[in-house]
């Protein structure tokens, strides 16, 4: 496995496997990996010919009082499950190479973003769109994977390489959970074992939702009401958002319909924790 840190370094490595007519799987992450993470390796692995991984964590994507400073990071650690799984090429740019002085180039989906995570953290998701961008045209990926544990980003993605006709195409792939339910994420490390506990919440809250859509309901308020009512009983929670949304536009549904999306946000503690489940034509998925 190498690792390539400057974009010359990535470039010539791209060339020779586009060069031999080789299928680039693409995983970007921000590092710190879990099952999570690695579920979209090995699936990536299983239909590309070779993989690259990029672990940058984005300063664009994280608001001024967020956590970019203290975001875990541990290169080894992580070099370490990528080389096990057969990753071919790691990318793992310093901050100034993605974004030299006087960088001023951004992409926005209009709409989308200002949307549930958008509207608590303004400009996250141009963030997101930017270095997911610049990312696709270093990597030049046939297909790029990533966790329906952040739904949104998902969306919001299929959207910009539609819009932009980019040649790669988007995998979403299922989220992962924990022995106990709780969806797994980089920032559970933040988590002291009373808020792990207490963190539970969010999957008991989709639980209900789902349990409340299997016996009939179809009152979005009614779900939305009663996942927040639970989420209340736990003291160290406190909720950013509770949504009810088509997956698609992700606009609020009054009536469960079509493709759903049910998502929150909640503080445990000082941690901003999400979780989703989607109702598809297969099922309900969460
Ligand atoms: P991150 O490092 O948090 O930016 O995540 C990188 C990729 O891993 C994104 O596509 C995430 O959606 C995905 N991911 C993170 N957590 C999970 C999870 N629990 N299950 C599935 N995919 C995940």
């Amino acid at each position: 496995m190498e690792i390539a840190s400057t974009v010359i370094e990535l470039r010539e490595k791209i060339q020779a496997w586009k060069k031999k007519g080789l299928k680039i799987g693409f995983v970007p992450t921000m590092g710190y990996l879990h099952e999570g993470h690695l579920s979209l390796v090995r699936e990536s692995k299983k239909s590309s010919d070779v993989t690259v991984v990029s672990i940058f964590v984005n300063p664009k994507q994280f608001g001024p009082a967020e956590d970019y400073r203290t975001y875990p990071r541990d290169l080894e650690r992580d070099r370490a499950l990528l080389e096990r799984e057969g990753v071919d090429l790691v990318f793992y740019p310093p901050v100034e190479v993605m974004y030299p002085e006087g960088y001023k180039t951004y992409v926005e989906v209009e709409d989308l973003q200002d949307k549930l995570c958008g509207k608590s953290r303004p400009g996250h998701f141009r963030g997101v769109c930017t270095v997911v961008l610049k990312l696709f045209n270093l990597v030049q990926p046939d297909e790029a994977h990533f966790g329906w544990k952040d739904a949104q980003q998902v969306i919001i993605l299929q959207k910009m390489v539609e819009d932009l006709n980019l040649p790669v195409k988007i995998v979403p792939l299922p989220l992962v959970r924990d022995h106990d339910g709780l969806a797994l994420s980089s920032r559970n490390t933040y988590l002291s074992r009373e808020e792990r506990q207490a963190a539970l919440v969010l999957k008991k809250s989709l639980d209900l939702a789902e349990k409340l859509i299997r016996e009939g309901e179809k009152d979005a308020a009614k779900i939305r009401q009663k996942m927040i009512e639970l989420i209340s009983t736990e003291p160290l929670a406190r909720i950013d958002y509770v949504e009810v949304v088509n997956l698609k536009t992700l606009e609020r549904l009054e009536t469960i319909e079509g493709q759903v999306l049910v998502a929150l946000a909640v503080f445990i503690g000082r941690t901003r924790l999400i979780d989703n489940l989607r109702i598809v034509s297969g099922g309900i998925e969460k």
